[in-house]
């Protein structure tokens, strides 16, 4: 019998934060070994639960949402949506503008599945969200990825960004704040791209799931707000803002120059139409969600306890020997570097698998995140402080005898 294989569109199709190394640490725990876990951006699972007025918001509404709502979502979420744009400056958002999904994921291959023809190129940030990437190959597209400098705070290089550029490029895809380096751009940063896109005719893809968990009374600036004549499409959701990510609730904003754009448009809305609707339960949580008390901000305060473990992680990790490591202004990863001196790596994954193996920590490799050099590492640092300074203390271990090695 012929071997069933899949489609050629999954070739260049990479997702690795759920990738090998996840399956070999699920194998590890099924022998019973405990594995401690810094690879997912998974709140509720370390005590970040949901706040419990959207849980209680859910559980009340869950008789009324057994059928499909509209497409695009429950008008009063998408209201709701409206306000939060508003709030952030975005100029003429409509209700229509707001497409609600099964989290940011669905939306984000959605807008690149309407928009791409193959061939087409799409700017993704090195290193990315690598969804992005996947995305774009998926659609048929190309990911061509402008870099972000650690020398700089992991800002876009706008000189690589132009230098990227062709005939076939149709969007620019800017993720602020960043996974995995919790960089958060400056105003001239996101009008320097703006004016790129203005000048080239190019849409900014804005994944901004992480606008409210920023440290040090940091504030966020959404790109949309800056213009009115390039076209955005802002991506924002619960997953992370209200450590939400099990309800799959995302939205995408289109805004800018939306006259230009109505075919692509009517793409989104075709698309939207063939997934009938986003999870209903899910999509009753975001008008409570946004409005009233953000307890986030308790998290994110110098006292609070994401805060406190952004910079135990980041003390401990910068204390070993040869790890540098850009301080987050926001998300809730790290992305240290490793000295090529010190560590000669030559293959990222088999690193984080052997320190799977050796000492029970599982990571996420750089080159995970479309990241061109084996040299850096992704940290998640939710689990809570003595997790943190145990894990942490055994990857210096293993990082003191890789070097003697
Ligand atoms: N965008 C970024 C930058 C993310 O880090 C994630 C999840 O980690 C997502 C999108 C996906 O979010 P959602 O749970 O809404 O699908």
């Amino acid at each position: 019998m012929q071997p069933i294989l899949k489609s050629s569109k999954l070739n260049n199709v990479c997702y690795d934060i759920r990738g090998p190394v996840l399956a070999h640490a699920r194998q590890m725990e099924d022998e019973g070994h405990r594995i401690i876990k810094l690879n997912i951006g998974n709140p509720a699972p370390f005590g970040f639960g949901a706040p419990e007025e959207i849980v209680q918001d859910v559980i009340h509404n869950l008789p009324d949402a057994s059928g499909y709502s509209e497409s695009k979502g429950l008008f009063a979420a998408r209201k709701a949506i409206m306000h939060y744009t508003q709030g952030k400056n975005i100029p003429g958002v409509q209700i229509d503008d707001i497409f609600i999904g099964n989290g940011v994921s669905e939306l984000i291959v959605m807008a690149m599945n309407a928009l791409l023809n193959n061939g087409d190129q799409v700017l993704v940030p090195a290193p990315d969200y690598p969804l992005w990437t996947a995305a774009v190959s998926l659609s048929g597209g190309t990911p061509r990825h402008y870099l972000c400098d650690e020398q700089s705070g992991w800002l876009p290089d706008l000189k690589d960004i132009e230098n990227k550029i062709t005939a076939n490029t149709r969007g620019i895809v800017v993720i602020n704040p960043n996974n995995p380096t919790g960089a958060l751009y400056p105003r001239e940063i996101l009008e320097g791209i703006i004016e790129i896109a203005r000048h080239h005719g190019l849409i900014i893809f804005a994944d901004e799931i992480y606008d409210k968990v920023l440290y040090d009374g940091n504030e966020h600036t959404s790109i949309a707000s800056l213009a009115d004549d390039v076209l955005f499409v802002t991506f924002n959701g619960l997953s992370k803002n209200y450590r939400s990510c099990g309800y799959r609730a995302g939205w995408m904003v289109v805004s800018g120059q939306k006259k230009h754009a109505g075919d692509y448009i009517e793409g989104l809305n075709m698309l939207a139409s063939m997934r009938l609707c986003a999870n209903v339960p899910g999509q009753f949580a975001i008008q409570t969600a946004l409005g009233g008390y953000q307890s986030i901000n308790d998290l994110v305060a110098p006292t609070g306890r994401l805060c406190r473990q952004r910079d135990l992680a980041w003390e401990l990790l910068t204390d070993i020997p040869g790890v540098t490591c850009y301080k987050p202004k926001g998300a809730m990863y790290l992305f240290p570097r490793l000295d090529p001196a010190m560590y000669p790596i030559q293959d990222d994954q088999q690193f984080i698998l052997e320190l799977l193996i050796e000492e029970k920590v599982l990571l996420v490799q750089g080159t995970g995140f479309n990241w061109p050099h084996p040299d850096h590492l992704r940290v998640v640092f939710l689990p809570n402080a003595d997790d943190l300074t145990e894990s942490i203390g055994r990857i210096a271990r293993f990082l003191d005898g890789y070097r003697k090695k």
